[in-house]
């Protein structure tokens, strides 16, 4: 997205001052003002090369650390960090322009509250007459982790709690656009492990990062491991250095609504998950396909849960104009705005401000192959099953990433989750179930599908070893 010069306490300083000032909103009320202390340096370097030194010198304590180290430090960001995710959100928001502060704090929440540590780390045995062989999750050393600037902070806790429960140091590389929020997150993690720990530099950066910074990071010969999670083109770059690459790229949501469906939970469903933080996590609803004879009933449906439905022909015209640029992508202004804006920006009033734009489209239109990342869902009609689940495989566009189905066809479900192929498909959901947010399983903001992990956690980052003992410990 756009780059930034923010600096950093300008903006902790500017956030709280206008939180201060304003008490009209659930999403700036007052936080208290973070001390000096957390606004230090730590960890945050000139360059990439001595980042890189300084982590692999951590990694190296670490290593020979006990296990429960790691999971102390842990134990420590948890408790110490939930304080301040509210300025965080705030932050994130501001600096990148994308998103919400409500749905941001309930991002961040379940990154620091459910991805896994250490205990993600299951070891295997196998024992017999010739004796025990073990196999173990072993560190990597210092991993390379590319952060998007939609989801800049919850990437970080999520990664830092995976990376480092593995054994591993980690070289962040934020978005330029992020910069600001995601370095002061950054220090203030290093300053928590450094004090639960003693170990110094097992989170890192620069202190300018730019795309430079990142590819200079990726090429870096202490860095074994690169982590990326943003779009096609970073992650094609990425694993064109020959390194072990995990790469979360993007995607393109389908939803298949089909004629047993409970149309409207449905209905509640599609709207929480595709404007949960204004549609920008990758996993959110980007089109809905629905069979023709639920159709009008689900736009039905929308329209009384919030959703301000653009269904005449010249009005989906002036969304389009407005969604889509000359070149044929995505309106980067637009991106992670509120659906208010992106009606006003395409000239169409309205009275009340609406949960999310629904847009009646035809199954061509370019809207529903876009990833927009933005409140605006392309709606269209399938005649039957068959038709919505072939057109659902298009549309998805090979990403293989994320798809949701409402249905109460058990074998249809099955048949969809068979076809798309994708890491994460959502049967009679919101889309952020994916990410394991009410929903059983642990949470990540790291979907891997072009490399192949799927959602990752600690175990995703550490490389697999098999110990052999010979003629011991099989006492069947
Ligand atoms: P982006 O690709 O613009 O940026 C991602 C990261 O790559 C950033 O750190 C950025 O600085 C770096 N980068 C981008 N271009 C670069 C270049 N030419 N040289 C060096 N570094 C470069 O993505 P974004 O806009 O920040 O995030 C949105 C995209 O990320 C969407 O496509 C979304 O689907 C995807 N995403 C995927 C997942 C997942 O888990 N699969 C999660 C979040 C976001």
């Amino acid at each position: 997205m756009k780059s930034s010069n923010v600096n950093i306490d300008e903006l902790v300083n500017s956030i709280i001052g206008e939180a201060l000032t304003s008490n009209n909103n659930e999403a700036t009320k007052p936080v208290s003002k973070p001390s000096i202390s957390i606004i230090g340096k730590s960890g945050i370097f000139d360059n990439v090369s001595d980042a890189a030194e300084a982590a692999l010198a951590a990694f190296k304590i670490l290593n020979e650390s006990p296990l429960k180290v790691r999971q102390n430090i842990v134990d420590a960001l948890r408790e110490r960090l939930s304080s301040k995710i509210p300025l965080m959100a705030e932050m994130a928001c501001k600096e990148t322009g994308m998103g919400n502060v409500t749905d941001k704090i309930a991002k961040n929440t379940a990154a620091l509250t459910q991805t896994p540590g250490t205990e993600d780390l299951e070891s295997r045995v196998i024992t017999g007459d010739l004796g025990m062989t073990l196999f173990e999750y072993s560190p990597y050393g210092v991993v390379g982790s590319i952060c998007p600037s939609t989801n800049p902070t919850e990437t970080i806790i999520n990664n830092a709690i995976g990376m480092i429960s593995a054994g591993n140091s980690v070289f962040f590389s934020p978005h330029p656009g992020a910069k600001a929020s995601s370095l002061w997150l950054i220090e203030i993690i290093e300053e928590i492990i450094f004090d639960v720990s003693g170990i110094k530099n097992v989170v890192v950066s620069v202190k300018e990062p730019t795309f430079d910074t990142t590819k200079e990071m990726m090429a870096n010969a202490d860095i074994p491991l690169l982590v990326v999670t943003g779009g096609p083109g970073i992650v094609n770059m990425a694993m064109k250095t020959g390194k072990k690459v995990i790469g979360a790229g993007a995607g393109n949501p389908p939803v298949i609504v089909d004629e047993t469906a409970d149309i409207k939970k449905a209905a509640r469903d599609i709207i929480k998950g595709a404007s949960f933080d204004y549609n920008v996590p990758c996993v959110a609803e980007k089109e809905v396909i629905v069979v023709q004879d639920v159709a009008s009933e689900l736009m039905h449906e929308f329209g009384l849960n919030g959703a301000f439905i653009v269904d005449k022909e010249h009005e989906v015209e002036m969304i389009k104009k407005a969604v889509i640029s000359q070149d044929g992508n995505v309106n980067k202004g637009l991106v992670g705005k509120s659906p208010a804006t992106i009606l006003r920006a395409a000239g169409i009033g309205f009275h009340e401000e609406p949960k999310l734009v629904v847009v009646k489209v035809e199954q061509n239109d370019p809207l529903m192959k876009l990833e927009q990342l933005m409140p605006c869902l392309p709606v269209t009609t399938a005649r039957n099953f068959d038709e919505a689940l072939k057109l659902a495989v298009e549309v998805e566009g090979g990403c293989l990433h994320t798809a949701m189905m409402h249905s109460k066809d058990v074998y249809r479900l099955g048949q969809a989750a068979k076809a798309l192929r994708t890491s994460i498909f959502v049967k009679n959901a919101p889309s952020y179930a994916a990410l394991g947010v009410d929903a059983e399983g642990f949470v990540t903001f790291t979907i891997a599908t072009p490399t192949g992990e799927g959602t990752t956690s600690a175990r995703s980052f550490a490389r697999s070893r098999r110990c052999v003992l010979s003629e011991g410990f099989n006492i069947r």
